[in-house]
Parts: structure tokens; C-alpha cells; sequence
């Protein structure tokens, strides 16, 4: 009904929620800098898939565990990865992606320093299968 649309349109919220409004997507912002700055850092400044040196505006974020599947924002869970890789990778697993692409589960292992121990186990182990199974 456009006639009790346009009345709660015109309901005017209180000052401090106006407020708190504007300013929650400016921190956010800022958090999310932040976790790049360090994702960033602590990835040698590389995508850690294809080993690529990374400037601050290609270098995208990658959830090792995709959000998809329940990951998490935690900083054990993030890398810094190129565009191109992270498209690759998409929603797959960390072990269905190094299966496939061996070559981005050897750079992990080498750049994704700070990521999970349960991540780098298991990025250890399809490596080797798929290393294993070219062999
Ligand atoms: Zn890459």
C-alpha cells in the first residue's frame, strides 16, 4: 500500500540513532582496513596462492575456509590473495582448491605463515596426495 509506505518513511528516528547510523559503516570500514593492513603484512605482501607480490589496491581478502561454508573472519582464516586467484578459488574448500591447483597449495604453505595449524595440516595433506597421485 504506497499511502502506509510513505508514512513510515516520514517517522523520524531519534538524534542518537541518526548518529550511531552514519557513523557504524565509517568503523566498519576502518576495521576492515585494518584486517587487510594486516593480512596483508603477515602474507609477506604476496597473494599467497600464486606467490605474486601484492599492491594495497589488487590485494583482495580471502576466507582460507570460505564464508559460505561457515568460516570465519577470524585472522587465522584470512589471506591476502590477487583478484585472479581468489575468483580461482571461489567457494571451494582449501583441500578441493590445493587438489586441484597443487601449485596454490605449495605457495600457501610457504606465504599463508599465520593461517590456522588445522588449515596448514590439511593444505599439507592435499598437497601431497596430489603431488602423490602426478607422481
Ligand atoms: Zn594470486
Amino acid at each position: 500500500m504506497p499511502g502506509r509506505q510513505r508514512h513510515v518513511h516520514r517517522v523520524s528516528l531519534p538524534r542518537v540513532d541518526r548518529f550511531s547510523r552514519r557513523a557504524r559503516p565509517i568503523h566498519r570500514a576502518q576495521a576492515k582496513r585494518a584486517v587487510k593492513r594486516a593480512a596483508l603484512r603477515d602474507c609477506g605482501r604476496r597473494c599467497v596462492y600464486c606467490g605474486f607480490g601484492l599492491e594495497w589496491e589488487h590485494a583482495t581478502l580471502d576466507h582460507v575456509w570460505p564464508v559460505a561454508h561457515g568460516g570465519t573472519g577470524d585472522p587465522g582464516n584470512l589471506v591476502s590473495a590477487c583478484g585472479r586467484c581468489n575468483r580461482l578459488k571461489g567457494d571451494l574448500l582449501p583441500y578441493e582448491f590445493f587438489a586441484r591447483f597443487p601449485w596454490a597449495g605449495i605457495n600457501f604453505l610457504q606465504f599463508a605463515r599465520t593461517v590456522n595449524r588445522a588449515l596448514k595440516r590439511s593444505a599439507r595433506r592435499a598437497v601431497s596426495l596430489a603431488c602423490a597421485a602426478a607422481a
